[in-house]
């Protein structure tokens, strides 16, 4: 073989994807794989024999460049994979990387390391999708043990959202057995809480990924609680649930199993104008409906919301923010706020980045003093002005 190492780069942002590659890896290759936290610690290993890869999001861009001419220079191989390489391999190509891997990677990524080597230097893992079942969700080997990816892909189109591009529109589900299997390994080594990574927690099993599954999460909850977890969460980060899967019967299946009493939903706003300018596919009414039935079944919610679309209006903030006050009093809601991002490859890539007006400022930080809302959205307004800039035209 020709490499006898690949050094992940890792950061707060990819452990999930690369804990998948390392899996995937070390299940078919006998090979070191090494994960390195900084351009320093990468130097350290010889050029000859080591290929780096680089999974990352449109934001970490600019450090992503400087750190590929550092390694240029220094004549090493580097790969990229993850959303910002799915969206723009091209470009990704041209900032100096020498293979892109686009889509689903850990089928690619094995061939890669196996010699294969696509002339226009792009893995395609967006056309061949790869069946879950196939490859692990942790690695024993590297004692990985991160939420298990129980479902894959999303049949929805939010034009803010990267998701459908990276991992398809055709859900995939994770078997029962195999999750059950993983869980096992990972409470053998002390890892008892179950924790579920899937666009929509209450679409696994479901064949259009929206619709619950009621007999395949009862017999899935049922059987990870069966393995020795001491906590369920299911639901909550890193997965959350769409408007229209919260049903009564969902909820009262999850609650015989579940350690937490809310529920992690994604409004994105309280206008319907906006909600169906970033195409959420459903109006402000089912995301009020779906509170309703939580707070029936003993759960409030965590309500994400999207700020400062450039083609937002005051009126519409105006109603979103009414909306926040009304589900907040009703509901006893908690709000996860966040500013837009326009991220390439996604509808909204060319609409500007995310703006935050003084009132934005006010409502949100009242709300954030009182303890009602959090989330990262003035970090996230200087993230979206540094996509836009980086933009490679
Ligand atoms: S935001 Fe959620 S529902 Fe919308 S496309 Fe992304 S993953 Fe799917």
């Amino acid at each position: 073989m020709e490499f006898q190492r690949i050094l992940f780069r890792t950061n707060k942002h990819n452990r999930y994807s690369i804990t998948a590659l390392v899996g995937a890896i070390l299940s078919r290759i006998d090979i070191d794989v090494i994960e390195s936290k900084s351009i320093s610690d990468i130097l350290q290993y010889p050029v000859e024999g080591t290929v780096v890869a680089y999974s990352f999001m449109s934001f970490d861009i600019d450090i992503v460049k400087v750190e590929v001419q550092e390694l240029k220079k220094h004549g090493y191989i580097i790969i990229a994979g993850g959303p910002h390489a799915t969206a723009l391999p091209q470009e990704t190509l041209k900032i100096g990387f020498d293979y892109v891997f686009t889509g689903d990677g850990e089928e690619n990524i094995v061939r890669f390391l196996l010699g294969e080597r696509p002339e226009n230097r792009i893995f395609d893992g967006i056309s061949k999708r790869i069946n879950l079942d196939e490859y692990p969700a942790i690695c024993e080997k590297k004692k990985l043990f991160m939420p298990l990816e129980i479902s894959r892909g999303c049949p929805f189109n939010c034009g803010y959202c990267q998701t459908p591009r990276l991992a398809g529109k055709i859900v995939r589900h994770r078997s029962i057995e195999q999750i059950v299997e993983y869980e096992k390994i990972s409470v053998k080594y002390g890892k008892t809480i179950a924790r579920f990574i899937t666009p929509n927690a209450f679409g696994y099993g479901s064949k259009n990924g929206v619709t619950p599954n009621l007999e395949a999460i009862d017999e899935l909850l049922y059987k990870v609680k069966a393995t020795g977890v001491t906590e369920i969460y299911f639901g909550t980060f890193p997965s959350d649930v769409r408007p229209e899967s919260v049903t009564d019967e969902v909820l009262k299946i999850i609650k015989k199993y579940v350690n937490h009493d809310y529920i992690v939903i994604g409004a994105q706003s309280g206008s319907n104008r906006i909600l169906e300018k970033i195409q959420r596919g459903h109006t402000v009414e089912k995301v009020e409906e779906a509170l309703e039935i939580l707070a029936q079944n003993g759960f409030y919610a965590k309500v994400d919301f999207i700020f400062g679309f450039p083609f937002e209006t005051k009126e519409d903030v105006e109603e979103t923010f009414k909306f926040i006050e009304k589900i907040v009093k009703k509901y006893n809601a908690k709000i996860h706020a966040h500013t837009f991002m326009p991220l390439p490859g996604t509808p909204l890539w060319n609409v500007g980045p995310g703006i935050l007006k003084n009132y934005h400022y006010k409502f949100l930080g009242t709300l954030a003093s009182q303890g009602i809302l959090d989330g990262y959205w003035t970090k996230q307004e200087e993230l979206a002005r540094k996509v836009v800039s980086q933009k490679i035209e």
